[in-house]
């Protein structure tokens, strides 16, 4: 059964992944289609064009894609000016000997494999923030000379993060029962400049392999890091760990792990048999589903872990 789980802001682009695959393209194809539409919506602002920017106003796009099939990978950070980096992160899986490349050289890369470049921080992201930085730094805002100085005890304040991450994560199941994941964000609202989170790391935020099931995470990508969460629940599956078993170890793990600015993460997960859950721990969240004989996508909340004990 053809399927695709997309975190909800994945909403605007499921219907057009699970019709890739209904005309027969591959995981891979489904879940870049899906993720395309996520990054063109201005409406959002944690994905690509209209996503909010660095502290310097800079919009900083990271994406990966994994193959699940062939374990192929491919990943960008940090990449400013284009408005599709789950594209460019799949020409790096097919094109370059690399998994994953950033900042300067994936531009670069971009620019040869003939991408087009976009200004991508609309009205509505620079006046978030703007108003983040009056808010949160009135001290720092508007004084540009020390501004660059300030940039580390501004990023350590932790600006509402919980108010200002998100991500889309996409996984598909085509009709060979393939499974493909692609995870694209812009990241940590005013980020450090060149901060990467876990979207473009594989293993952290992203994990597929069609033999056990696929797993994209969303939230504090610091954590996600930390734990390899993705690659944690796929490689829990493989040990004969459930859906939900897996899953829920892994949220666990966050869920204890110490942190100063400690967050919530969710993470969608699917088995090889097309069995798929979400999950999240710090709070509720959504996700949504679509599957070849439904007329639309349905949204679906996503199974809350209690943070045991927290501080
Ligand atoms: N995981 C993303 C990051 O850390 C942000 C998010 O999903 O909220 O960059």
């Amino acid at each position: 059964m053809l399927k695709v789980i997309a975190s909800a802001n994945g909403i605007v682009g499921i219907e057009a992944a699970m019709e890739v695959l209904k005309k027969g393209g591959t995981a891979v194809d489904a879940v870049e289609a899906g993720i395309r539409l996520v990054e063109s919506n201005p409406e959002d602002t944690t994905v690509g064009y209209g996503g909010l920017p660095n502290l310097l106003g800079e919009v900083e796009l990271d994406a990966s894609i994994m193959d699940g099939e062939t374990l192929a990978a491919g990943a960008v950070g940090a990449v400013k000016g284009y408005e599709h980096p789950i594209s460019i992160a799949r020409k790096v899986m097919e094109e370059l000997p690399h998994v994953m490349i950033v900042g300067e050289g994936a531009e670069r890369f971009a620019r040869e494999m003939g991408f087009e470049k976009k200004d991508l921080l609309t009205p509505k992201a620079r006046e978030i923030w703007e108003k983040g930085l009056k808010e949160k730094a009135p001290d720092i805002y508007g004084e540009r000379a020390e501004y660059l100085e300030s940039l580390r005890r501004f990023a350590n304040l932790a600006v509402d993060p919980e108010k200002h991450l998100g991500t889309v994560n996409f996984i598909a199941m085509d009709s060979r029962g393939h499974l493909a994941t692609g995870v694209s964000t812009s990241g940590w609202a005013w980020k450090y400049p060149g901060r990467l989170g876990d979207s473009p790391v594989i293993g952290a935020g992203n994990y597929a392999d069609s033999r056990y099931g696929a797993a994209a995470c969303t939230g504090r990508g610091e954590m996600a890091i930390r734990l390899s969460t993705a690659r944690s629940i796929v490689l829990y599956m493989e040990m004969g760990l459930s859906l939900e078993e897996a899953a829920t170890k892994a949220m666990l793990e966050l869920a204890r792990l110490k942190d100063r600015f400690w967050g919530r993460v969710s993470c969608i997960v699917m088995d090889a048999k097309g069995n798929h859950g979400a999950f999240s721990v710090g709070g509720p969240s959504k996700y949504v589903v679509m599957t070849e004989d439904m007329d639309a996508p349905q949204e679906l909340p996503r199974v809350e872990i209690p943070v045991p004990n927290k501080k």
